[in-house]
């Protein structure tokens, strides 16, 4: 099992209403809600969030195939919304793409550029069959967590959150070793490499600070 982004998507909403702060790999951003749910719109709802994932993906896939191809064609654009309607009991999500491309293309160009823009990686997602697995923590499991220091850099695990993916095992097991007591050797490794392998971790249960910083400068 490998997650697909290195660094887990992590999301904190306090009594403002609605806006959430939403850390990536690289960065933050605010989301909220329309003013017509109750929110103040300072950034994209959760809906306009998922269809602007199959809008990039849908641009980026062409974009990598057109340049793979040489094609030239400098600008595609794309208007992405979905609906919903109740069929047989079900409720049914639909979603639509209309692609443009401002440069004339032809009818085989079109035809593949259709086959390419359906087979993005959101699309497949979205087409094939997906799980939703939820968990819950409590506030003492979330607390809960281990420190290992090597006087530079101290790593923080946190047992609840670790989904065993082994990445860390398998990417760094000078460091990482499951049969081992303590099975985290911060002595195994520079401190720069158990840095850029604790932010691998899949599900955030590694963390780090640097000494001295406190947990204030937690990653
Ligand atoms: S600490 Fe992270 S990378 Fe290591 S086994 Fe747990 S979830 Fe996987």
């Amino acid at each position: 099992m490998r997650y697909k982004l290195e660094k887990p998507v992590h999301g904190a909403i306090g009594m403002e209403k609605y806006q959430c702060t939403i850390e990536w790999r690289n960065g933050t951003f605010i989301t909220d809600e329309p003013a017509t749910s109750g929110g103040k719109d300072t950034g994209p709802d959760p809906f306009t969030l998922l269809i602007s994932s199959l809008a990039s993906c849908t641009l980026v896939t062409l974009r990598m195939y057109i340049d793979r191809k040489g094609w030239d064609i400098p600008q595609i654009t794309v208007n992405a919304n979905f609906y919903q309607e109740e069929k047989d009991g079900k409720i049914i999500t639909i979603f639509d793409r209309d692609i443009s491309f401002a440069s004339p293309l032809s009818e085989e160009q079109r035809a593949r550029l259709l086959d390419i823009a359906k087979a993005c990686p959101v699309s497949r997602i979205l087409e094939g069959d997906i799980q939703l697995r939820t968990y819950l923590f409590r506030e003492e499991d979330v607390q809960k967590k281990v420190l290992y220091s090597n006087g530079e850099v101290t790593v923080v695990w946190k047992p609840e959150f670790c989904k065993h993916s082994a990445r860390c095992v398998s990417q760094l097991p000078e460091v990482f070793n499951v049969n081992a007591k303590p099975w985290i050797d911060v002595n195994g490794a520079s401190t720069e490499r158990i840095v850029e392998q604790v932010k691998r971790c899949p599900s955030g249960a590694l963390r780090y600070f640097y000494d001295g910083k406190g947990e204030d400068g937690i990653f």
